[in-house]
Parts: C-alpha cells; structure tokens; sequence
C-alpha cells in the first residue's frame, strides 16, 4: 500500500455521548467511502487520487446531476424569500429565518459534513427552538442502510453544532424524488460503532489491509487496488471468497492465491454424498489461475430433455426494469 503514514493523534470527545474523534475532521466524505471499504476511505484521507475508472466518474457526474435537479425542484417548492444557498451554518443557524437552505458547509471541531440541504422548521410556541432536519439527495430508487447512515451522520454533525439533538434526517431520492424520513436514534448506536471503526482504521500505525472487494468495479482506486493486490498475490483476487474463509486462511499461513493452489487435493466422493452438490473449492480455482487451465469436479453429465432454451435477461434492478430479453431456440432450421 502506497503513503504507509501513521498518524498517531490523540482522540477529543464529542459533546454527543459515546461519539468521539480525531482532530483530523471526519467528513461525511470519508465516512461514506469507510461504508465502501477502510481503504477507500484511507486513501482519500491521504490526498490520494485515484483515476482510470469510467464506471466511477459516471456515477459521480450522475450524482452531482441528481442533487442539482433536487436541489432546485426543493427550492421551486419555497417562496423566494425563504430560500438560501450556502449559508453560514455554524455562527447563523440560530437567527436564521429561512425554510429550506441548500449546500450547508457544517463544521465543528471535530467533524464536518457538506450537508445537501438543510429545512428549518419554526418553533411551535415560545421557548420551543425551531427543528433542522438535514436533507440528502441519492439517486437511487432502492436506498440501503448506508443512505440512511449519511444522513444520520449529517443529522450528528448538525447536532453538535446546534447542541441540541436532531432526531430526523430526509432522504429524497430516485426518479420521482420520494421522500423518506429517518429517525436518527434507530441509528445513531450503529454510527457510534462505525465511526469508531474508521477512527482505529485511520489513525492505526499501519493502512488498513487492502481487500478487494465487491465495490471495487466502481471505485476510483480499482486499477491501483487491483495492481496492488497482483503484486501480494493476495487471496481476495479469488472474488466469492467470504471475508471468513479469508480470515481462516491467514490462520493457516495462507496468504497467496500460489499459496492456496498447492492445497487443492481431489477425493473420491462416497457414495452416500453422490446426489449432494460438490462444494465450492476455492483452492480448485487457484489451482486453475496458477496452471491456467481449466478443472472440473467430477464428471459433468448434461442431461437435457426436451428443447433447450436460453434465455438472456438484462435488468436495472434499480428501477425494477427489464430491459432486454433474448432468447435461443434450437429448430429444424438451426438456432433461432
Ligand atoms: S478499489 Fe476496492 S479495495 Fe481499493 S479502495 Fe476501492 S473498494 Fe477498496
């Protein structure tokens, strides 16, 4: 791994109980790449820069195209005047008098986050304080756990700098912009956890272990991870590897995909197991990268019936949208 900085600083302690940090700010940036991979989070603490991944600034630039049409479907919803782009969240949150402000730098001395928009509701009597609810715009139709985490972490950041807790986030999402509302307390135990964990991993006296993984194809780092992971012959280039199976390997001193190779030993199946579906032998698949040859457990029968036919079905899951289908079909006349 390239920059083996170890940053040893002393943690400060948050004012919200159980969360504290480093001096070096956790953003929500980096917190959103620890959700991906601790590498991908270590190497964007370190100013590195990956590049080479079209797949990675398409999604980028559809990320920035979404939040600017929900920024300014959110703002075409308020009156003009009770609008505000990038206000000074951190001195003016008290005495503002807009609704909805969008593009908020949050910062206090131990975190900060670019919070995507930020509404205000008024006070409902007096000595009531009037509520923020952070706002995140995502894509996606489908939202996961780590969406809800974002804006869980943006709702931590604004708690401190208001100090006073912020119990809902907004997520607006996907192609009809939905909005989903998040209690932050649900959530706030798993994010104490997680930014623990990105603490350790960032201020550790060594990088996190590189793993290749299943957001590789789409991080910007892919083709340095990857070059990285040839030159260790690491055991994550064999993809399908549970991170347990893994783990159990390095037990045994197994650390390379040559390594593992070399344990592959066939065996006759007893009888009683004949009809039971082989196992998947990972050491197989070394076995087949290190020879480059192609092995087959047992001897494959195809027993097809009838007219076979293959059918090709592509989808953007997404949107529960099948797209394309194919299909081919074997007929006195050849393939159809
Ligand atoms: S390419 Fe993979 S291993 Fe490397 S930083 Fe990205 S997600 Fe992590």
């Amino acid at each position: 791994m390239t920059s083996g900085t170890s940053r040893a600083v002393s943690t400060t302690h948050s004012p919200v109980a159980g969360v504290s940090f480093s001096p070096m700010n956790p953003t929500s940036v980096l917190f959103e790449a620890f959700l991906k991979c601790p590498t991908k989070c270590y190497l964007r603490s370190v100013g590195e820069v990956g590049s080479g991944n079209a797949y990675a600034e398409w999604v980028l630039a559809q990320n920035d195209t979404y939040r600017g049409e929900a920024t300014k479907w959110l703002m075409e919803g308020v009156p003009e005047v009770e609008r505000a782009i990038s206000p000074s969240a951190t001195e003016d949150l008290k005495a503002s008098k807009w609704r909805v402000a969008v593009d908020l730098q949050v910062q206090t001395a131990t975190m900060e986050s670019r919070i995507h928009a930020v509404e205000r509701v008024p006070s409902e009597g007096r000595g009531r304080p009037a509520q923020f609810v952070p706002i995140r715009f995502i894509p996606f139709n489908k939202l996961t756990k780590d969406d809800r985490l974002l804006v869980v972490f943006d709702a931590l950041v604004l708690s401190e700098v208001r100090r006073r807790e912020v119990g809902v986030g907004k997520i607006i999402h996907g192609d009809g912009q939905a909005t989903l509302k998040v209690k932050t307390a649900s959530l706030m135990g798993t994010l104490r956890k997680l930014t623990g964990n990105m603490e350790a991993a960032l201020t550790g006296s060594t990088p996190p272990d590189l793993v290749l993984n299943r957001y590789c194809a789409e991080c910007e780092f892919r083709d340095r991870c990857r070059q990285k992971a040839l030159e260790k012959d690491d055991l994550s280039l064999l993809s399908g590897m549970a991170e347990k199976e893994r783990k159990g390997y390095h037990k045994k001193g197994i650390f390379t995909v040559t390594q593992l190779s070399f344990t592959f030993r066939p065996r006759r199946r007893p009888k009683r197991l004949r009809d039971k579906r082989e196992k998947y032998h990972q050491s197989l698949k070394a076995l087949a990268i290190r020879e480059k040859k192609i092995h087959i457990v047992g001897t494959p029968e195809l027993n097809i019936e009838g007219t076979p036919v293959f059918l090709d079905v592509e989808a953007l899951p997404d949107r529960d949208f099948y797209y394309l289908i194919g299909a081919r079909v074997p007929t006195g006349e050849g393939m159809v």
